[in-house]
């Protein structure tokens, strides 16, 4: 006898089984055969549930089968699919249990968003709905006869007609009736007399959404590079590393402009010569036309694209485009990692310390770390590529045979990194400046826009904690025994540490030198932006009308305007580009002679135990954007904290310095690398409940602790997250750490699996989280 293991496909927060059903000569009611991956149609009590297949099992007797086959029901029907083979079964369940995440939530990564059908509550009864995306198919003209037979058939005076001949002939024997109608006028008429004549037939195609990017058929292809030294020993390491066909890890620690992606390129090739194919992973925000372009130019139309941008349908089309075998490349997005290609041999990362790789919503995913599973399972590699890899990546190659590293520490172009200037702003303060643009910024911005350059001014906007800062000696309050700084509380005017609950009243005076100016941080882009036209504007040499290009959240909502406002800056030849953290990456402009960051230390001042690491990574990845071209640059960062290690590191591109130095602290700290954690989100709309839930967790918690792992492992007591409230609820929190070689996943696992649901307040588990 055999069974199907169905996961109903029910949105839930909390931790889900697969429901088992009978099936009948392996085929559902409907007498279609059920496997692995299909969306089913079942029964549910009285109910009807559309559900998943993650398994089929054969039962040698019904003995064996471990529920009772008479209280079996059937699968009622196959609906769609099979969206993913065992293997990605195998890999839904792994993010579950790593992740302590619901297996439908975990499951639906690997189904086209839109694309399944699913049940409604109507008035009578529940309904079957149909998959809101699906297939559009629009008509294609297409020349069934050589050009020149055609046109000889057809008389002078047809012009029209011949028109349409030499069209379809001049794209290569098709088109489709909208591009035919732009250039010839009116096709339809002309194309049904050619039809009837036989020479042009008028047929429905499935039409990709989305595939204006895509090159016309039969365009060239760009030929790879002749490889610098370090790329040539950067892609030695990677074949090396595939040889092994174990999961072996290569870490591509690349200066800026040192040439990463052409790297990329010719690993791809390699493994698309083997037969086998590669998913290519790149931060959200650089997934624009150019960079997709750049993998286009290279492999063609074998390169499909994922990202959270596309429309539905137009990631639908895509996604069927990959599971019908029409890609070997995938360009995307984390969520990538789950597209239906067959046959990975290669996952390449980008900018892999980038925190978009983990998902913060359920399964709260890192995307590192999923792609070393797939791998190690598939006996392929992975590449992780960046300029500033993150203080884990480089702490386990220190320590771990298969993973590799390949330097690449010159640019491209020959030129050294730009020099970086730090700019004391608490100095500025003391000498009577109350502008949020220092004296030498100042003159640097007048000299570039004078000498016909652009400009990048990065504002560092990460996080929405308000933290207090002296203004005259840089002091920030922190917690004695977290290190990190404490948060700004205005109802109680109190400061806050979030990890361990600490909390001290506002002083009316700085603790260090006594100054009354204390300042409570966050500015916004707008805010900027105002003063630095009026700043402009009072500038003669910097010339008239000095375009600004404001780059943030709220002007790059719509889709494309990332794009244009890039090509904006481009276009121009002196102009100042202000952006938040969206700048700092993939930004690649010859005239780009000045970086400036505004304020440094915002982000070093969050209640972050990784405030640091992202300081250092952001002031390297903004310099970046300085001097690429023939232009020299010159890169000044504004900071009330000169001395702080992780602006003295990368003013002097000292990496090794700073990740020793912040290794021990996070040593000293017990925080990642040397620890495992998993952060426990409690929150709900009563702040009591909420805090009683907490409360509640944290006493069994130190049970099961105490009992199973001993003292190895830490509890922390609950406290408010750092956004206490966020859309009506309150939230609170509970840190535990495990060492470093433990796995911190499969004791939480079995608590939270026998944990009764307590509806006063949600419950949910990030493992290894980025934030806290
Ligand atoms: P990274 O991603 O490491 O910052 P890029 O991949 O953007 O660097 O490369 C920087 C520049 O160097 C690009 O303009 C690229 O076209 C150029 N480049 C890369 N490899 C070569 C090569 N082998 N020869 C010449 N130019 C190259
Ligand atoms: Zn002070
Ligand atoms: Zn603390």
């Amino acid at each position: 006898m055999q069974t199907a293991s169905v996961i109903l496909d029910i949105p839930t927060q909390a931790l889900d089984s697969p429901y088992a059903y009978g099936l009948a000569d392996g085929c559902a009611a409907d007498g279609e055969p059920v496997s692995v991956g299909n969306a089913v149609l079942v029964p549910l009590g009285s109910r009807k549930a559309v559900g998943f297949v993650i398994a089929v099992d054969r039962w040698e007797t019904e003995a064996a089968c471990p529920v009772d086959p008479r209280k079996l029901k059937g699968v009622t029907r196959v609906l769609a699919g099979p969206f993913f083979d065992e293997e990605g079964a195998a890999c839904a369940q792994f993010l579950a249990d790593r992740y302590i995440a619901p297996l439908s939530a975990c499951v639906r990564l690997f189904t086209p968003p839109g694309g399944v059908p699913h049940l409604v509550n109507g008035p009578r009864g529940q309904r079957l709905e149909a998959p809101a995306v699906g297939e559009v198919e629009e008509r294609w003209a297409v020349l069934t006869a050589p050009a020149e037979e055609a046109l000889e058939q057809l008389s002078k005076t047809a012009v029209k007609q011949r028109q349409v001949v030499e069209a379809l002939a001049a794209a290569g024997g098709s088109l489709n009736m909208g591009q035919l109608n732009q250039q010839v006028g009116s096709a339809s008429a002309p194309c049904k007399a050619l039809a009837d004549r036989g020479l042009v037939a008028v047929e429905a195609r499935r039409r990709m959404r989305g595939a204006a990017e895509a090159l016309p058929e039969g365009a060239s292809v760009q030929e790879p590079l002749p490889l610098l030294p370090d790329q040539q020993n950067a892609l030695k390491v990677i074949n090396e590393a595939r040889a092994a066909r174990d999961g072996s890890v290569v870490v591509l620690d690349g200066v800026t402009g040192s040439g990463k992606t052409e790297v990329y390129l010719q690993a791809i090739s390699a493994v698309l010569a083997e037969g086998r194919t590669a998913i290519v992973l790149v931060p959200e925000i650089s997934l624009t036309p150019q960079t997709v372009g750049r993998f286009r130019a290279r492999f063609g139309n074998r390169v499909a694209v994922m990202h959270s941008r596309m429309s539905a349908g137009e990631r639908f089309d895509q996604w069927q485009f990959i599971q019908s075998g029409g890609a070997d490349v995938v360009v995307g997005a984390r969520s990538a990692l789950f597209a239906p290609l067959a046959n990975v041999g290669l996952v390449v990362i980008d900018e892999e310390h980038e925190s978009t790789y983990k998902q913060e919503s359920q399964p709260r995913y890192r995307a590192v770390d999923v792609a070393l599973w797939m791998m190690e399972r598939a006996g392929g590699t992975v590449v992780l590529g960046s300029a500033t890899p993150s203080i884990e990546t480089l702490e386990r190659l220190g320590r771990d045979g298969r993973w590799r590293r390949a330097a690449m520490p010159h640019r491209t172009n020959g030129k050294p990194l730009p020099p970086i200037e730090v700019v004391d702003m608490a100095r500025e303060f003391s000498a009577g400046s109350r502008s949020m643009f220092s004296g030498a910024l100042t003159c640097a911005l007048a000299d570039t826009l004078a000498a016909g350059r652009k400009a990048v001014l990065l504002l560092n906007q990460r996080g929405f904690a308000k933290f207090l800062l002296c203004r005259d000696c840089g002091f920030v309050p922190s917690c004695p025994s977290c290190a990190t700084s404490l948060t700004y509380h205005e109802d109680g005017a109190k400061l806050v540490c979030h990890h361990c609950g600490y909390s001290a009243p506002v002083p009316p005076k700085c603790p260090e030198c006594g100054s009354p100016y204390l300042k409570k941080f966050g500015a916004g882009t707008q805010r900027v932006e105002a003063d630095l036209r009026a700043l402009l504007d009072a500038m003669p040499e910097a010339g008239p009308e000095v375009p600004i290009i404001r780059m943030d959240a709220d002007t790059t909502r719509f889709k494309g305007a990332h794009e244009r406002l890039l090509q904006a800056f481009g276009a121009q030849p002196r102009a100042v580009l202000l952006g938040t953290q969206m700048i700092a990456k993939g930004l690649d402009f010859d005239d780009v002679a000045l970086v400036g960051v505004i304020n440094a230390d915002t982000q070093l001042n969050l209640p972050d135990f990784r405030a640091a690491e992202r300081t250092f990574n952001l002031i390297e990845q903004v310099a970046g954007r300085a001097g690429r071209g023939d232009v020299p640059g010159q890169v000044l960062v504004q900071t009330y904290e000169p001395s702080s290690a992780a602006i003295m590191g990368a003013a002097r591109y000292a990496r090794d310095w700073f990740v020793a130095g912040e290794l021990q602290k996070r040593r000293l700290f017990s925080y990642p690398p040397y620890v495992r954690m998993a952060n426990i989100l409690i929150w709900g709309p009563s702040l009591d409940d909420v805090k009683d839930v907490a409360a509640q967790l944290h006493r069994q918690l130190e049970v099961l602790i105490r009992d199973q792992v001993g003292d190895s492992w830490q509890l922390l007591a609950p406290v408010p997250c750092v956004l206490e409230r966020l859309r009506g609820a309150w939230r609170w929190h509970i840190v535990v750490k495990c060492p470093q070689g433990s796995d911190i996943s499969p004791l939480l696992l079995g608590f939270f699996r026998q944990r009764k649901a307590d509806k006063r307040a949600n419950v949910a588990v990030d493992i290894d989280p980025l934030d806290l």
